[in-house]
């Protein structure tokens, strides 16, 4: 029998790498984790052949040691040493992939290039001279269209091929200098690693890459004699050694191209580059973007198509509201575990506690998935990379680099893959503070905090819900300017330079796939870690100690003997609140935790120890804010059939009551400052794990946690204390304090920029 093939898959982000995977291997995939790191590792058997296992490695644009990604991706290609590499290259965007494909040739391994984007280069008209493609890079090419699926059965035959019997030699060569040194490195330190392995080792030996310098382990001897060669080649040729390698790559792919693209009439614009002349407009980029969000929200999040809305999302999430976090879900289960004659505080557990919590959570399924789906369809047709670009423009004016957008753009899904994009930030100070500042974004587990807000307070309000995802985006631009103003983050920008991929219609697909894979890691949670921290709320509500005595609340409130009259007055006089509105569970261990915090949280108006305890318990995962709410308010239930029939009270309404009681009257803006606190304060423990080895510094990640929530508590306090202006009520205090610091904040967002100073280059 034949041994089992492997083939890796490599490419450039956005060179349809997915696309293509999903074609050659179907549905036959499994997804599991690089070892190690939290980047994805895809597997799939060809359709073509089922031997033949097909590895997708991450998208990458250089085997520099300089992302994650590309750590990965050179670790495998090196150390697993796949049969052959199919290298998917972007036809549209020769020069960017080919600098991918001339480091990948030099792997000792045979490599097969599948030409993607076919279909949009033959369109504009342009001809691809494939044959000599093909010589000029000593390797197979075959023209594909990933998307329409045309060549790309042929492309997964050629890799066979070459898996079986291909060989492929780097056919370019360095300049004289370079190839010196080379040779050099390659007598006195490679010459004992496998022979088609010692080149791509003795230009990263060139390149002085740390990670293969530590792995070879040069004696100091000859590392000092290299070191030598390296240099002369520096001397001569005027530049560091990896620059010079860089260079060279790029004029030796710019010479071989002008025999090779033909562009059809040249200065002409293509369709692309007409909608950009109006969408990245200087004037109108803005108003567009804000155009576009708001439109995607309304119809996620905003007022129900039933209300008179566009919103799909609501008018579904509405419906499974009812039906989960309502009296039927609960009721119904109740009922069935009482008929089974099951222990009271087991029928309290499941029903009032798991059910009620992850019930409440997965009621916001629909308004995300939606959501999401718009967000990969602008992601997928080309749109987001051009707010990338955008705000790139905004930014530089205050001397912030553009990429730290892209991390904030990432971190829509969840904020932990956005902190970890943070790594292509070359510049230390921006990339810790992009680090500090990405959860400011609204990430999937707040979607229901929002949806819970605007729908139970709002009635659905479409600017509400909005309102987030631009309150995050502002949340970043405006931390990203203060800081950038202080001596920890001042610097001159990174240069940003970004390719704009052409538009095109998205690709359903892939889009189904993308909303899918992010609306499934939602449920899995809410399937697990939900599940736990329900449990654990659920007895922290259930439970607590009644005059002295502990046990379940509900039960020891029955008793006259433990609840006196004195008693109440006790508890009244504790919480803060009349007699008659003294409940059981202000007795519970999660009250008695959570009133004395509220005490932070009364100057942003919702210093009840119900969102107190909510808020907090964030931390664990933002979902359980509104698990929470669900198991608080799930208690209120248990008040009868009858009574639930006759005012048809949802948990929903019982917050917003809540709301309005604890805030005197004015529950609209408490729960508008308590959203904005939610989402701009320290992110899940998960996301702060990520801010932790990524700033690899206990003391940033404190800072970075300090930042975010006293950033959160200052903007919410002033919400709150500038909206009874309003709203009525006004505390003269806090409107002074909230004054001073929305003067201090004002100050420090336009006082002016001093330049850096400039870094002399040695
Ligand atoms: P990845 O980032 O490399 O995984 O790229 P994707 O597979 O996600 O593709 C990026 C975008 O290019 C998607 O919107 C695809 O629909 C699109 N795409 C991929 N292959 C082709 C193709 O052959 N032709 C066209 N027109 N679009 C493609
Ligand atoms: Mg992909």
């Amino acid at each position: 029998m034949d041994k089992q093939l492997r083939i890796a898959l490599a490419g450039n982000p956005n060179s349809g790498k997915t696309t293509l995977f999903n074609k050659l291997t179907g549905s036959n995939q499994f997804v599991g984790n690089w070892p190690g790191v939290t980047v994805e590792k895809k597997e799939g058997k060809l359709i073509v052949d089922r031997e033949v296992i097909l590895t997708d490695l991450p998208g990458i644009y250089s085997l520099s040691p300089y992302t994650l990604e590309e750590v990965v991706a050179r670790n495998y290609l090196i150390e697993e040493k796949p049969d052959a590499i199919l290298n998917i290259v972007d036809a549209t965007n020769l020069e960017r992939n080919l600098y991918l494909t001339t480091q990948l040739t030099e792997l000792g391994i045979p490599v097969v290039i599948a030409l993607n984007m076919m279909d949009l280069v033959k369109k504009a008209g342009d001809v691809v001279n494939v044959k000599e493609l093909s010589r000029q890079l000593g390797c197979p090419v075959v023209e594909i269209s990933a998307l329409k699926g045309d060549g790309v059965a042929d492309a997964a035959k050629a890799a066979i091929e070459a898996a079986k019997h291909g060989k492929t030699l780097p056919q370019h060569s360095f300049s004289g200098p370079v190839e010196h040194a080379l040779a050099h490195i390659e007598e006195v330190t490679v010459h004992n690693l496998p022979e088609e392995q010692q080149r791509w080792y003795a230009i990263k030996v060139f390149e002085r890459d740390e990670k293969v310098l530590e792995q070879l382990n040069i004696p100091a001897g000859v590392r000092a004699h290299i070191e030598q060669d390296i240099a002369a080649a520096e001397k001569e040729l005027d530049d560091d050694a990896e620059s010079i390698i860089t260079n060279e790559r790029y004029v030796y792919i710019g010479n071989m191209l002008k025999g090779i693209y033909k562009k059809k009439g040249k200065g002409q614009l293509s369709t692309s580059d007409k909608i950009d002349k109006v969408v990245t407009n200087r004037i109108l980029a803005l108003p567009i973007f804000v155009v576009v969000m708001f439109l995607v929200y309304a119809l996620a999040m905003g007022t129900s198509i039933a209300d008179g809305g566009i919103a799909i999302g609501t008018f579904l999430t509405d419906w499974t509201n009812d039906v989960l976090g309502g009296a039927w879900l609960q009721d119904g289960s109740r009922a069935i575990l009482e008929g089974w004659g099951a222990a009271p505080w087991l029928v309290g557990l499941i029903s009032d506690g798991i059910l009620a919590g992850v019930g409440a959570v997965l009621g916001f399924v629909p308004q995300m998935l939606v959501l999401f789906l718009m967000l990969c369809l602008l992601e997928d047709c080309g749109y987001m990379a051009r707010i990338a670009f955008i705000m790139d423009r905004i930014f530089r004016r205050f001397g912030l680099s553009g990429k730290s957008f892209i991390p904030m753009l990432v971190g829509t899904g969840c904020g932990i893959p956005g902190v970890m994009a943070s790594r292509t930030i070359e510049n230390e100070r921006d990339r810790r503070m992009t680090i500090m500042t990405t959860t400011f974004m609204p990430c999937g587990a707040k979607m229901p905090i929002i949806g819970l807000i605007a729908g139970a307070l709002f009635g659905g309000s479409t600017w509400v819900a909005t309102s987030a995802y631009f309150i995050g985006v502002a949340a970043i631009v405006i931390s990203g300017i203060m800081l950038k103003k202080t001596k920890m983050f001042a610097g001159d920008p990174a240069p940003f330079v970004m390719e704009l991929p052409a538009y095109h219609l998205p690709a359903w697909g892939n889009v189904l796939r993308g909303t899918w894979e992010r609306g499934w890691s939602f449920i899995k949670r809410a399937g697990t870690v939900i599940v736990v921290s329900s449990i654990v709320i659920w007895f922290l509500t259930s439970f607590g100690s009644v005059n002295g005595q502990f046990g379940m609340v509900d039960d020891l409130y029955e008793d006259d003997a433990v609840v006196t009259d004195e008693y109440i007055a006790v508890v009244a006089d504790r919480m803060g609140i009349p007699e008659d509105e003294v409940e059981p569970m202000d007795d519970s261990i999660l009250a008695r935790v959570a009133q004395p915090v509220s005490v932070v949280f009364k100057p942003l108006g919702f210093g009840d120890w119900k969102p107190t305890a909510a808020t907090v318990t964030g931390l664990v995962a933002k979902e359980e804010v509104v698990a929470n709410f669900g198991i608080m308010y799930a208690y209120d239930d248990q008040e009868g059939e009858e009574e639930l029939e006759e005012n048809g009270d949802q948990i929903w309404d019982r917050v917003a009551e809540d709301f309005n009681a604890f805030s005197g009257g004015h529950g609209q803006l408490a729960a508008f400052a308590f959203m904005i606190f939610n989402l701009l304060c320290a992110p899940c423990f998960a996301a702060i794990g990520a801010i932790k080895r990524e700033m690899n510094s206990r003391k940033w990640t404190w800072f970075a946690i300090a930042y975010q929530c006293g950033f959160a508590w200052v903007i919410a306090f002033i919400v709150w204390q500038l909206g009874r202006l309003f709203a009525g009520g006004v505390n003269a205090i806090g409107l002074i304090v909230a004054l001073v610091l929305l003067a201090l904040l004002l100050w420090q967002l336009f006082k002016p920029y001093k330049e850096a100073q400039k870094l002399t280059v040695k």
